[in-house]
C-alpha cells in the first residue's frame, strides 16, 4: 500500500481540501501510475456537490488523468516503467456483457466501474480519482498517450475529448456534413476542434458573445449567439448533427429547429435538472432525432488519443496548483475558463 496525497469533498456544500489514502497494492494486472497532471471536468463539481445525488463521501474527483507509469504487476504485458499513459472515466466493467464485448465498457449492462465514487469489482471498495499524486489500474483501462503532445495539454482528451469525439464518429461527422457545437466550455472546445479535423462544417453556439474571436481559432467556420433569434432562424433546418454540451438546464426546440430532415441533436451535458421535454412535433415533422451519448469506451478512446496525436490536436489548458481547485470550480460555473482547467501534481508532491 502507498500513502497518496490527494484533495477530497467531505460533503456536499464543502468544499474541497487535502485528505490522504492508500492505494492498493498492486494485482497481477495492475499498473502503478504517479499522477502529473488530471484535468477538471464540470462532472467533477457535479459530484462532489452531490448534484446527481450519488456522491458517496469523501470523494476524490479526477477522470482526465495523465502520468507515468512507475511499476506494473506480474501478468502486465500492454506496459512498462516510464511510458506515459493516460486514465479515463473507467477503471473497470464486467468485459462479459455484450456492451463490453463490443468495447462499449461505458454502457455495460453490469455496470462500469467509474474512476471515482465507484465501487471496486473485487473488493467493492470506493475508487478514487485524479486529483491524487498517484493511481493503481488495471492496464485494460489504460491508454497510451501519443508522445509528440504536451501531456498537461492531453489530461482533458480523456473525458472532454472521448466524450466529444464519440458522437461525432457514431453520427458521421466528416467533409460535407454540417455539425453544430453547443456551448464552448471544456467539452465545446474539444467539440470545436475535433469536428474541424475531421472535415465537417462547424458552427459554435455560445451564449457567450467573448467567445466568437476563440472559437473561429479553435475552428469554428462560423460562430452563433444562441440568444439571437434572428442568427439563430438563419441556420433553421440546415444541420446534420449538433452535439449540446450545456452544463445547465434550457430549452432543447431552437437546437432542434436546427436540424434538417432526419438530423440528431445529441445531448452529452448532463444538468442538475432536466431539460424541459421539447415539442413533438417539432421531431415529428422532420423526422428528427434528440439522443444522448455517454463518453467512450476504450478502444474509441485510444483510438481519439491517436487521432490528435496525428493531427495534433490538445486542449488549450490553464495549469492550476490542486490548492487552487475550489476557485476553478468558482470560474467554472462562470464560464470563465480557457478552455480547461488542469492540475499540476506536483504541487501536491512538495
Ligand atoms: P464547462 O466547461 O463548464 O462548459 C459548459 C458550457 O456550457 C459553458 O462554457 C457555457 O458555454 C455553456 N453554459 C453553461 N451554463 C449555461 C447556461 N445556463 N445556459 C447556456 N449555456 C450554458 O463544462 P464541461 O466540463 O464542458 O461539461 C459540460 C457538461 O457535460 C457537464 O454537465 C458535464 O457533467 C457533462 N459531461 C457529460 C459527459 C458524458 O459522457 N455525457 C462527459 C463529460 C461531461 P458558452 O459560454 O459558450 O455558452
Ligand atoms: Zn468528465
Ligand atoms: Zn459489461
Amino acid at each position: 500500500m502507498t500513502t497518496t496525497h490527494a484533495y477530497a469533498a467531505t460533503d456536499a456544500q464543502s468544499k474541497l481540501a487535502p485528505f490522504e489514502f492508500q492505494r492498493r497494492e498492486l494485482r497481477e494486472h495492475d499498473v502503478h501510475i504517479e499522477v502529473l497532471f488530471c484535468g477538471v471536468c464540470h462532472s467533477d463539481l457535479h459530484q462532489a456537490r452531490n448534484e446527481w445525488k450519488n456522491t458517496m463521501y469523501p470523494v476524490v474527483p479526477g477522470h482526465e488523468i495523465v502520468g507515468r507509469v512507475t511499476k506494473v504487476g506480474p501478468q502486465v504485458s500492454k506496459y512498462k516503467a516510464g511510458d506515459l499513459v493516460g486514465v479515463g472515466c473507467l477503471v473497470d466493467s464486467c468485459r462479459t456483457c455484450a456492451s463490453c464485448q463490443e468495447g462499449l465498457e461505458q454502457y455495460c449492462e453490469n455496470g462500469f466501474v467509474g474512476t471515482y465514487n465507484g465501487n471496486e469489482r473485487e473488493t467493492g471498495a470506493v475508487t478514487y480519482g485524479g486529483y491524487s499524486t498517484q493511481l493503481v489500474v488495471d492496464e485494460a483501462f489504460v491508454l497510451r498517450v501519443p508522445e509528440n503532445l504536451d501531456p498537461a495539454g492531453v489530461a482533458p482528451l480523456l473525458c472532454a475529448g472521448i466524450t466529444t469525439y464519440s458522437p461525432l464518429r457514431t453520427w458521421g461527422a466528416g467533409p460535407g456534413k454540417k455539425v453544430g457545437i453547443v456551448g464552448l466550455g471544456g467539452l465545446g472546445h474539444m467539440g470545436v476542434k475535433l469536428a474541424h479535423a475531421m472535415g465537417a462544417h462547424v458552427v459554435l453556439f455560445t451564449t457567450s458573445p467573448s467567445k466568437i474571436d476563440d472559437a473561429k481559432r479553435l475552428g469554428a467556420d462560423e460562430v452563433v449567439i444562441s440568444k439571437n433569434q434572428a442568427e439563430m432562424d438563419a441556420h433553421a433546418n440546415s444541420f446534420d448533427l449538433v452535439v449540446n454540451t450545456v452544463a445547465a438546464q434550457h430549452d432543447l426546440n431552437p437546437f432542434i429547429n436546427l436540424l434538417k430532415r432526419d438530423g440528431t441533436l445529441t445531448l452529452v451535458g448532463a444538468p442538475e435538472h432536466d431539460h424541459p421535454s421539447p415539442q413533438v412535433f417539432n421531431l415529428i415533422m422532420k423526422r428528427r432525432r434528440l439522443a444522448g451519448s455517454l463518453i467512450g469506451g476504450i478502444a474509441e478512446t485510444q483510438e481519439m488519443l491517436d487521432f490528435c496525436g496525428k493531427h495534433g490536436i490538445t486542449s488549450d489548458i490553464e495549469m492550476i496548483p490542486m490548492q487552487k481547485i475550489n476557485e476553478a470550480y468558482e470560474r467554472m460555473l462562470k464560464s470563465d475558463v480557457k478552455y480547461r482547467f488542469v492540475i499540476d501534481l506536483d504541487s501536491l508532491r512538495k
